[in-house]
């Protein structure tokens, strides 16, 4: 079975999105680069994992030498946006604009070019697919059609882009994340978010499928959050016949079993 595992490095893009520059709104988000991602890193590094960081330019250009230190420990940074904007509010013509200009900014950063793209939000529009071929990118990670990765197709056509589903099963936001001016205060017990995922890796293995699994910083790298996600990969790492690898490893893995479009 394959193991992806992958921070989603928003910090404070989502506040300043949205013209919130407020201390109290931007520290939240500032915890994930200051606290939460010197405990992943050490993490990953102490259970031997490779994983995938999306991150948006905004946050690669505000901290480029965290995501520096991401490559230099071996994992992938691949694409998050520009400033985590909402896909499906935008103008095509913008949403082309921004993802072409996310890659760069990344590339500008890390000496890597993005492989692979992580909508902000999951928000996918009508135009987002064509962008993301006409980008050249060759792998999604932002639908849920399905357990396993799959092959995007665009008006009954194979494209080539792989799809490497997510789902908000395996999302920390869902249960932690709460709203300060809302009535939602979905607090889950970081102990029963555990029992999910380790029932998710156990299915997914018994399948031969993938695991998938999106976390942020800012939200799973609190001190109690991170005491379960050490038990779960801890857990995952103990089986022998676990292969954990980056998104892009598992697309290129997964395009080596598709036809080539055309053929
Ligand atoms: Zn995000």
């Amino acid at each position: 079975m394959a193991v992806a595992i992958s921070f989603d490095s928003d910090h404070e893009t989502i506040p300043l999105r949205d013209n919130h520059t407020s201390p109290g709104q931007l520290a939240q988000g500032e915890y994930g680069a200051r606290a939460g991602v010197p405990r992943i890193l050490d993490l990953l590094d102490r259970h031997g994992m490779t994983a995938t960081f999306f991150m948006p330019a905004v946050a690669a250009l505000a901290r480029p030498d965290e995501a520096r230190e991401y490559v230099a420990r071996g994992h992938e940074v691949a694409a998050h946006g520009w400033i985590h904007e909402r896909t499906t509010l935008l103008p095509e013509a913008a949403e082309r604009d921004l993802t072409a200009r996310s890659l760069d900014a990344l590339e500008r950063v890390c000496g890597v070019r993005p492989r692979g793209i992580r909508t902000p939000s999951w928000d996918f529009s009508a135009a987002t697919l064509q962008i993301l071929l006409d980008l050249g990118l060759e792998y999604d990670s932002s639908l849920m059609a399905d357990d396993d990765p799959y092959e995007l197709r665009s008006h009954g056509r194979d494209t080539g882009l792989v799809e490497i589903p997510v789902d908000w099963i395996r999302d920390d936001a869902p249960y932690f994340v709460m709203d300060r001016f809302g009535s939602a205060r979905p607090y889950t017990s970081p102990r029963d978010v555990l029992g999910v995922w380790v029932d998710e890796f156990d299915s997914a293995r018994a399948d031969g499928g993938t695991f998938q699994l999106t976390l942020h910083p800012h939200v799973i790298g609190h001190r109690s959050r991170m005491t379960v996600l050490d038990e779960l990969l801890g857990h995952v790492m103990s089986h022998g016949d676990v292969w954990c690898a980056s998104h892009a490893a598992v697309a290129d893995w997964v395009r080596g079993q598709i036809t080539a479009p055309g053929e």
